[in-house]
């Protein structure tokens, strides 16, 4: 038995070490990501629940790495945090989706608003206004275009820093979501404190119109709740019609979901676009 422990320690110790040395070799290559043309946005439409009419995108970043093939985002944004590649990627994000939207402008369809992310190190970097600002002035675009979506577990870790930033973004004219609602621990009175013009649903709590129709009752509360505090209410990860039927029959205002669409490329949101 002995023996069984002992090589079972070392099993773990070299799964460990695998796992260190996986993403130290992501973390190399995501930093020339880059310069090598490897990321690219995807856009996902959001779409109003009752005439299902395109209101805006959110723009989804994507790794297709000469390396590793395709890496999910969520495999790759927290090893961008945490070496600090986020400043140099989550700026790129920012100037490409800016220009998505000027390209749109351009179109006619200057009122599509693009859902940008935002990661909590991108908010708390001291230039992050400034390179909001100089973004906008660059591409030409509307501040009013653009909507930042930011975590609520994110606002929590700095609340009066994040406060007068999202202040100051609001009053450039800029929108602001709160992503992922319902997945944190916060307190609901910090928020409705908050400057923000959206409430976006976590998925979680759209599944639970599925599978638990007592606790539906959670979602269509929220949906009222944000509505008192005149905050427009979209729905995530919608993949079926019974969530979409439920949701504008309790006045959510819209919806995103694999049920309307999956992400798309620029030249497919554009087509979207024209259909309607
Ligand atoms: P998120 O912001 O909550 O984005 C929604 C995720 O759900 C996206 O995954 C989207 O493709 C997926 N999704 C949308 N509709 C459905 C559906 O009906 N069913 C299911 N199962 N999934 C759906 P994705 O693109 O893999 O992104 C994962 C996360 O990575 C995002 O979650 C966001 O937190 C982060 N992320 C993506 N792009 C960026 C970015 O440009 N910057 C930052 N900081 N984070 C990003
Ligand atoms: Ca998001
Ligand atoms: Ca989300
Ligand atoms: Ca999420």
């Amino acid at each position: 038995a002995k023996k069984n422990d002992r090589s079972g320690w070392s099993f773990y110790e070299t799964y460990m070490q695998k796992e260190a040395l996986a993403k130290m070799v992501l973390r190399n290559n995501l930093r020339y990501a880059i310069e090598r043309g490897e990321l690219s946005l995807k856009y996902q439409p959001q779409v109003a629940a009752g005439t299902r009419a395109i209101v805006g995108f959110e723009a989804l970043l994507r790794w297709d790495s000469a390396e590793h093939g395709p890496v999910s985002p969520a495999a790759f944004i927290p090893i961008a945090e945490q070496s600090g590649l986020i400043y140099d990627i989550g700026a790129w994000v920012l100037r490409e989706a800016c220009s998505f939207a000027r390209r749109l402008a351009l179109n006619g369809h200057e009122d599509i608003m693009i859902a940008i992310n935002v990661s909590a190190k991108q908010l708390a970097a001291d230039d992050f206004i400034d390179l909001v600002r100089n973004t906008l002035a660059d591409t030409g675009i509307k501040p009013s275009q653009v909507e930042l979506e930011i975590t609520e577990s994110l606002l929590m870790n700095s609340l009066e820093d994040a406060r007068g930033k999202l202040n100051e973004l609001r009053s450039m004219g800029i929108r602001l979501a709160l992503d992922d609602f319902g997945t944190g621990f916060s307190s609901l009175t910090y928020l409705w404190n908050l400057p923000v013009n959206t409430l976006k649903i976590d998925k979680s709590f759209i599944d639970l119109i599925l599978y638990d129709a007592a606790k539906a009752k959670i979602v269509s509360t929220i949906i009222h709740m944000a509505h008192d505090f005149d905050m427009l209410v979209v729905a995530e990860g919608v993949e079926q019609e019974q969530q979409l039927c439920y949701l504008n029959e309790n006045c959510c205002d819209l919806i995103q979901g694999y049920y309307i669409s999956k992400p798309v490329s620029e030249t497919e949101a554009i087509n979207m676009l024209g259909n309607h």
